[in-house]
């Protein structure tokens, strides 16, 4: 049995925790502490602030373990903040960030005549059936690296990404019903720890 583990310093923690229990096989936690990442083969970032969260990551220790975990091929999702943390370039930003993902954002930039706005899509990498895409103030990839695959985009804005063992979405697939993209991600931890 895989176990997932939800950095639980600030944002939407507990919406995640929730889809991660509706799917069989896998175990889940929140994650407080460094320590807690040694038996976890999977972590999810999720939405929130970024600029909070960077500043709790540090002063919880974060940086490190996290770093870690993705040098030995655990396997990481970042929502919205979480893909902001993960981004090895924040446009017009010169903050101390894990930079772990070959891509470029920019902050509440997605769709920008909108703060907030709910899309619907088919992602074929992920499923076969029409997901809403929730967007709340998100981020926008506006580069990406060539060990990145993109997963989906509308009108040259890119809104969700992955490469071998990190996937980042700019929207929130914890604020719908839908499991599908917790499921993808767990086959993802799955197919990478063993
Ligand atoms: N706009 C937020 C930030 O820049 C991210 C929004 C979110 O995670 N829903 O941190």
């Amino acid at each position: 049995k895989v176990k997932v583990g939800v950095l639980a310093l600030q944002g939407g923690v507990t919406e995640h925790l929730n889809h991660l229990n509706q799917i069989e096989n896998v175990q889940v936690a929140p994650v407080k502490k460094p320590e807690q990442l040694n038996d976890c083969n999977g972590l999810i970032i999720p939405g929130g602030e970024s600029t909070t969260m960077r500043k709790l990551i540090k002063h919880y220790n974060f940086t490190e373990a996290i770093k870690a975990f993705d040098q030995q091929q655990k396997v990481i999702w970042g929502s919205c903040a979480g893909l902001i943390l993960l981004a090895a370039e924040i446009e017009g930003e010169n903050n101390e960030q894990l930079a772990l993902l070959n891509i470029k954002v920019k902050r509440n930039a997605f769709g920008s005549q909108l703060d907030s706005f709910i899309d619907k899509a088919v992602i074929p990498k992920v499923s076969d059936s029409v997901q809403e895409l929730v967007f709340i103030r998100a981020p926008l990839i506006t580069e990406v690296g060539q060990d990145i695959d993109i997963l989906y985009q509308k009108e040259g804005q890119i809104a969700a990404v992955e490469n071998k063992n990190i996937i980042a979405t700019a929207f929130h697939p914890e604020l719908t019903k839908s499991t599908i993209f917790h499921q993808y991600f767990v086959e993802k931890v799955k197919s990478l720890s063993n």
